[in-house]
């Protein structure tokens, strides 16, 4: 059987659509034997997936995708082969489900001065027992007819500098690292070429990440283009860290990003599944 890997999604326990039961039968379907399931600062769903992977006879990796925070920039650091019952980390993402909670509040006072209330109880019922996220309020504005795309959401509203935008402290890249590491897990920088660094302070970056004990960056996305790969794979190469390939499904509705649809890791990458236990 051909391997297919890939190890970045979400489920309804942060703010993707599936169930992670429904997730990991659709990855199934979709031909991926190793599948991580990578929620934002939240491993809730791994339970129940495992138990469907099991019964699928498809290999999870457990996983979570931590906000972290370096230089005041807003970075996401995936965490592979984790051991979700690891006390620092399970801590942590009590912590965050409190953060959040508290973010959520101010975006939603923030809507109210724009004149669209309801957002907190809208979000909250949404996200029910999993992380409240800006993707609950993009689809709340969507639902209101306050925009007409979850792009406009963000450009309009939620993104950086926006009306209802609220910076949030959350764990310093280090500290986030530890966690995952600590974790018996492997630490990977989410979708590198997301945040616009120029090429010195992804340098920057890389060096401390790689200081931290993070050892792979995810070298293939949904919609990169050769010249994204290539970039993606020059900065793994030259900063020695294993190559990881990811989705970042969310949703069903978006034509443009499926599970297990992605570009082969190139050749010349050491995959990082080889770290994996
Ligand atoms: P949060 O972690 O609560 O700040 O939410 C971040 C999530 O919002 C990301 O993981 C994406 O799923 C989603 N997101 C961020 N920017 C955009 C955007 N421009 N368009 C659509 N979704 C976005
Ligand atoms: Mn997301
Ligand atoms: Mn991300
Ligand atoms: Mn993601």
């Amino acid at each position: 059987m051909t391997e297919l890997y890939d190890l970045h999604c979400h489920s309804n326990a942060s703010d993707g659509t599936l169930s992670p039961t429904e997730l990991v039968l659709r990855a199934h379907q979709q031909g991926v034997t190793s599948l991580a399931l990578t929620d934002h600062d939240t491993t809730a769903g791994l339970p129940e997936a495992q138990l469907c992977a099991e019964a699928t006879g498809i290999k999870l990796i457990p996983g979570i995708e931590l906000s972290t925070n370096w230089q005041d920039k807003c970075f996401h650091i995936v965490g592979l082969g984790i051991d979700p019952a690891y006390l620092p980390l399970s801590e942590a993402t009590h912590n965050l489900q409190s953060t959040r909670l508290e973010r959520a509040e101010k975006i939603a006072l923030k809507l109210e001065k724009k004149r669209i209330p309801g957002a907190f109880e809208a979000v909250k019922k949404a996200a029910g027992e999993g992380m409240i996220t800006r993707t609950h309020f993009a689809d709340f504005l969507l639902s209101q007819n306050h925009v007409s795309t979850q792009q406009e959401a963000f450009d309009r509203y939620l993104g950086k500098g926006k009306a209802a935008y609220v910076s949030t402290s959350w764990a310093e890249l280090e500290l986030a690292i530890s966690w995952i590491t600590g974790a018996g897990g492997v630490a990977v920088l989410a979708h590198p070429l997301r945040y616009k660094l120029t090429a010195n302070w992804m340098k920057r970056l890389l060096t401390v990440f790689k200081d931290a004990g993070g050892q792979g960056i995810e070298v293939i996305t949904s919609r990169i283009n050769a010249d994204e790969i290539r970039m993606a794979a020059a900065y793994a190469t030259r900063f020695e860290l294993a190559g990881s390939m990811g989705s970042d499904f969310h949703n069903v509705s978006n034509q443009w990003v499926e599970l297990g649809r992605l570009a082969p890791l190139p050749q010349n990458i050491k995959p990082v599944w080889e770290l994996l236990g």
